[in-house]
């Protein structure tokens, strides 16, 4: 069927294509992506361009757009769907969840709330005393781990009034997020933003150790940098992080928004080879499995003091349905095995990317991967991925990103590194 005879109302339950307005029929030489793009560009702001494709349902690693094209999703919405889409657990988890009861805001509490909080405790082994915070995204996960740095406050004579974090660093949109977020691009327009945050060159311990004193209050690190292109650090550094900030009192808070829950084989990228155990980690992208949720871990009794009754809040932070679709993605990545599969087939993407010889440096932890390409073709290879049927991102000019669900099959990931010279004979073509 060709796309502008496509009957994009066919992909959807009756009910979304009635409440969308998504019709079978549509203007002539049009498609229905294009019809709905055009809706789009009317009514959404413009801080993200225009859409790539207008996207109408999943099943596992595989998506499908209004014009009935297939792709295979290497990028599980930004390193989220760990399970891919429509996993049948966490479907029945939510779906029963909100048909018995949906929100009830932090006056109350559920049992999928407390049941979430033990279960985190426990995957990040956690000691005793240690305590969980619900947010509903990653930036606000930050936000109240940057408040939970300002209570480390010092004393009056001697204030730790400095954060520290890393260069390339991003933690972020929100005034305090963006704060600590490395690119100058981001944060200039919106100066100025909470103050007392420097930048020391990642994966440096000798910058590191020369920038905290007591004057200090946190430092941040995120165990493999994402946004800057999946970039980790020599073994030690963040033992090296741990030894430093301890020896000054500041808080060493690892933002495992996107190396979190199995995404790197672990369930925390802090985890692998010496763990190491911060004060402060902050979670959220793959915990909901696609469904809206963060966390702020503080560990131990006295980082789990410092924000009392009534210095933080949130209404929809921690609610029974996204909790329970949290329950439901950690349940079936402890059950399926999930972290040792991720390790498995990322090791074989990683294996199959480094025989190609346009690729320059790939960097694998697990299921988020990174990889430079020998020319500055990074967005034309997104743009012939999906072509080709394949969804991947870029973090840079020269630099590609995998970040797919966790299920995905060995077999798959292979359809994609057998496809990726062709992609990249297109791309070139299309940059010459
Ligand atoms: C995505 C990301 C964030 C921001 O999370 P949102 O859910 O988009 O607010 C923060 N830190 C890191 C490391 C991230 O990758």
């Amino acid at each position: 069927m060709s796309p502008a005879s496509h009957d994009a109302a066919a992909d959807l339950p009756a009910d979304l294509a009635q409440l969308t307005g998504v019709g079978a029929a549509h203007a002539p030489g049009t498609t229905a992506g294009d019809e709905l793009l055009g809706r789009y560009r009317d009514s959404l702001m413009g801080v993200f361009g225009t859409p790539q494709r207008v996207l109408v349902r999943g099943s596992g690693a595989r998506v499908w757009d209004a014009d009935g094209k297939e792709y295979l999703d290497l990028l599980a919405g930004i390193a989220v769907n760990a399970l891919g889409h429509a996993h049948p657990l966490l479907t029945s988890v939510v779906t029963s969840q909100l048909a018995t009861l949906g929100h009830i805001s932090n006056f109350f509490t559920s049992p999928t709330q407390i049941a979430l909080a033990e279960k985190l405790l426990q995957v990040a082994q956690a000691p005793a005393g240690s305590k969980v915070f619900f947010a509903n995204s990653g930036t606000e996960a930050n936000e109240a781990a940057f408040k939970l740095a300002r209570r480390n406050a010092g004393t009056p004579e001697r204030p730790r009034n400095r954060i520290v974090a890393l260069e390339n660093a991003f933690h972020g949109r929100s005034m305090g997020a963006l704060a600590l977020t490395w690119k100058q691009a981001y944060r200039e327009p919106f100066e100025p933003l909470p103050g007392g945050v420097e930048w020391v060159p990642a994966g440096d311990a000798e910058a590191l150790r020369a920038a905290v004193d007591d004057t200090v209050a946190a430092v941040f690190i995120e165990p493999v940098q994402g946004e800057a292109g999946v970039r980790g650090y020599d073994d030690g550094y963040l033992a090296a992080a741990r030894e430093i900030t301890q020896a000054a009192g500041a808080l060493l808070v690892f933002d495992e928004v996107q190396t979190g829950i199995g995404r790197t084989g672990e369930w925390f990228a802090s985890q692998s080879g010496t763990a190491v155990v911060p004060d402060a980690m902050t979670l959220a992208k793959g915990l909901g499995g696609g469904f809206p949720i963060g966390a702020l871990i503080t560990f131990g009794g006295a980082a789990s003091s410092l924000l009392s009754a009534g210095q933080h809040g949130t209404t929809f932070g921690g609610n029974p349905a996204a909790t329970a679709a949290a329950l439901a993605t950690l349940h079936t990545i402890e059950t399926q095995g999930l972290l040792e599969h991720a390790r498995r087939v990322g090791a074989a993407a990683a294996s199959g990317l480094r025989g190609l010889g346009f690729v320059a440096d790939v960097r694998q932890f697990g299921l988020l991967i990174g990889f430079d390409l020998d020319a500055d073709i990074a967005p034309a290879m997104v743009q012939c991925a999906l072509d080709a049927g394949f969804i991947i991102n870029a973090p840079g000019p020269r630099t590609l990103r995998l970040a797919p669900p966790l299920i995905i099959t060995q077999e798959q990931i292979a359809a994609f590194v057998a496809a990726l010279p062709g992609i990249y004979d297109a791309a070139q073509k299309e940059t010459a």
